[in-house]
């Protein structure tokens, strides 16, 4: 590990936040804490923090000493000065010679502190910091020094490499933490740095780059230490000849890892991230996997994302993925019971009272294959597997010197049921397509980016299928999905596709078969060629779509949903249309194959007819264009139905969103045109 320090980037910041009113201090801490941020050995989301000791005024103009700290929610790598509020220094510190405050009672005396009453709440370890006497106050959780600490003789290890450091034994962070650290600092005043054991690191000083390059130092020499330990500290197991891709085995997880949901036909599923590289491969691929992986996690705060520990699958062999899928039940459902009974021994032990939070592990480590990351969101799957890597990062540099250790249950348990976090839950509302991955073909613009839109807002993730890649890149941009270059009237660009979704999120729950085009010509004229395009797009497409979301669904084994895009040509065919009429007529056919096949699986498959929307198909010219024909006026061909109003995509996109959340209606055919007597379904 290097210093990043660069005295140009941080005159820049200086000089930009100068513009801003940002006081000096302020802006040198904002960047010292990016540089700490933005190596992922040192912190991950939300870990570690800092602080800088500084002069601000208030609202009224008084001036006062305030410790600026890192604020809750804000992310160390990305942090700007509004995320390091200013709290007064003095009575904060005094806090830490109080003789009990609750996790509650601090946050709002902390609060009650802020310079500026709209700040973020201060980090947790706000009293700590300012029991420091330094200016600049670094803490990170790095991977390296927490292979050191965590060993059975952790303290000597690290008083060898660290003769002058001062070590704090592991506490429970927050205020007793800050009550130890201010008795060992008035013990030993002039401290240099300190390690807490199972925890990290801090350094400080009134120079920030001091401050900084310490932990830099530090960091690299826990490293150093590390490197001399053994390189592959693994025995590796002996696994099947040949191990299934991710993407064939990510479904069966996600089937194994679902449980009942409080509406029938819709479970809690979870969506994954798959991390594959060297020293994952070396870890799940070890004989004792099942024993150094469950041991406990690296650092307590962890807890709250990932658990206790992960859960360890069965090896899966290529071509006998029945007998993986039925070892992985059996391996979720022990993990579940074991999770439970964990939470009543220290329920119990704690008390009583305390909400227990579902018992589904967060990483899941498959020999062979590698990890993946499990969460209600692809978000939250992201950050296990980022964790999980820290993890595997830290377990495989202790186990390189020699045996790694974990907190004891209890404390994990402490840190997993803060009450800080159990407050959170309360606040926390999921939306009806959370922990759901929808495909949208056709959805790069008009109707189909309308209703991936729609299936993202209310919590799905989304992958957005089109042929036009520049379109496809700018609609998942513009609405936080994946982008997929796809021609879906070709099997094996289909399979591609499909496959790509899986790999990113874990499978697939959701189909909005939409691509389609409005094909014309009379029957007795018309090129062939053109007819069977027509065909290709309007039937073939959704059928080859439909074939490989299907197969995953039914791996998965926790239903889904398929809804086409029939038009009102399917059931009111008009001259001059009859390929765009006869191949949607097929699709109409085909919903209800599909609906009678896979009902049993809990697979809907549902369609909607939707007439006269501006749309990619229906230009302003074609308007004008009909509407002359008919001797009407623009906005009476709009208004053309028995509500005389004009349907909108945002109108059709909400059918869609109905059919995609509905559990008990399938086969159906839903009609979005203001009425229309003549395509009412019959
Ligand atoms: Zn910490």
């Amino acid at each position: 590990m290097q210093s990043r320090w660069d005295d140009s980037s941080l005159q820049a910041l200086i000089s930009s936040c100068a513009e801003q009113g940002v006081n000096e201090d302020l802006a040198i801490r904002t960047y010292t804490t990016r540089l700490l941020g933005q190596e992922p050995r040192l912190v991950l989301h939300g870990g570690g923090n800092t602080s800088v000791k500084t002069r601000m005024p208030d609202a009224l103009g008084c001036e006062h000493d305030v410790l600026c700290v890192k604020g809750s929610g804000w992310d160390m790598g990305t942090i700007m000065p509004a995320g390091l509020p200013a709290v007064e220094l003095a009575p904060l510190a005094g806090l830490a010679r109080v003789s009990t405050l609750s996790d509650a009672d601090l946050v709002a005396t902390q609060r009650r502190l802020l310079l500026d009453p709209y700040a973020p709440d201060p980090s947790i370890e706000a009293v700590l910091h300012a029991t420091i006497p330094h200016k600049h106050v670094d803490h990170t959780h790095s991977n390296a020094i927490v292979s050191l600490t965590n060993q059975p003789n952790g303290e000597d290890i690290v008083r060898d490499l660290f003769p002058d450091t001062t070590i704090i034994p592991y506490v429970m962070p927050g205020f007793m933490l800050a009550q130890m650290v201010c008795k060992q600092l008035e013990e030993s005043p002039g401290a240099k740095h300190l390690i807490l054991m199972c925890h990290g690191v801090f350094t400080f000083h009134d120079d920030p780059r001091q401050s900084y390059e310490d932990m830099i130092r530090m960091c690299a020499a826990a490293e150093k230490r590390l490197d001399a330990g053994a390189a592959r500290p693994f025995l590796p197991a002996r696994l099947p000849a040949e191990a299934p891709e991710a993407s064939e085995i990510a479904p069966l997880i996600r089937g194994a890892l679902a449980r009942p949901g409080d509406v029938e036909g819709r479970p809690d599923r979870w969506i994954l991230d798959f991390r594959s590289s060297d020293q994952i491969r070396a870890f799940v691929d070890g004989a004792h996997v099942g024993d150094y992986a469950t041991r406990g996690n690296a650092s307590p705060d962890h807890s709250i994302r990932i658990k206790r520990f992960g859960l360890v699958a069965p090896a899966p062999e290529s071509g006998k993925l029945d007998a993986f899928a039925e070892g992985l039940s059996v391996g979720v459902r022990n993990y579940c019971n074991a999770y439970d009974a964990y939470f009543e021994r220290n329920n119990a032990r704690s008390g009583g009272g305390l909400t227990q939070l579902d018992p589904v592990p967060r990483i899941v480590y498959v020999p062979g294959v590698g990890l993946f990351g499990v969460g209600k969101s692809a978000r939250e799957a992201s950050v296990c597997a980022d964790i999980a890597e820290a993890t595997v990062d830290v377990i495989s540099g202790a186990e390189g010197i020699g045996t790694f250790v974990a907190l004891p249950e209890e404390d994990l348990f402490d840190i997993e049921y803060w009450s800080l976090e159990q407050a959170k839950l309360a606040k926390s509302v999921e939306r009806p397509l959370n922990r759901q991955i929808a495909i949208v073909t056709g959805g790069a613009s008009g109707l189909g980016l309308e209703i991936a839109r729609l299936l993202r807002s209310e919590g799905a993730e989304v992958a957005i299928f089109d042929i036009h890649a520049e379109r496809v890149h700018q609609a998942a941009s513009e609405i936080g999905a994946m982008e997929v270059v796809c021609d879906v009237t070709v099997p094996r660009a289909v399979e591609d596709a499909v496959r790509k979704v899986v790999c990113r999120h874990g499978g697939v729950d959701v189909l909005i078969s939409n691509a389609g085009g409005a094909f014309r010509g009379s029957l007795d004229c018309v090129d062939d060629a053109l007819f069977r395009r027509a065909f290709e797009l309007n039937f073939w497409s959704h059928h080859l779509m439909a074939r490989e979301c299907v197969r995953i669904m039914e791996a998965q084994g926790t239903g889904g949903a398929i809804v086409f895009n029939v038009s009102k040509q399917a059931l009111n065919p008009g001259p001059g249309f009859g390929p765009y009429g006869t191949s949607k007529a097929a699709l109409m056919a085909l919903v209800r194959q599909y609906a009678i096949e896979h009902g049993a699986s809990g697979i809907t498959a549902n369609a909607v007819n939707a007439d006269r929307i501006r749309t990619m198909l229906l230009t302003d010219e074609l308007v004008a264009e009909r509407a002359a024909a008919r001797g009407v006026t623009h906005e009476e061909y709009m208004r053309g139905n028995l509500l005389k109003r004009e349907v909108t995509a945002g109108d059709v996109a909400e059918a869609f969103l109905h059919l995609a959340k509905a559990t008990k209606t399938t086969g159906a055919i839903l009609t979005v045109d203001g009425g229309n007597v003549a395509a009412m379904v019959r």
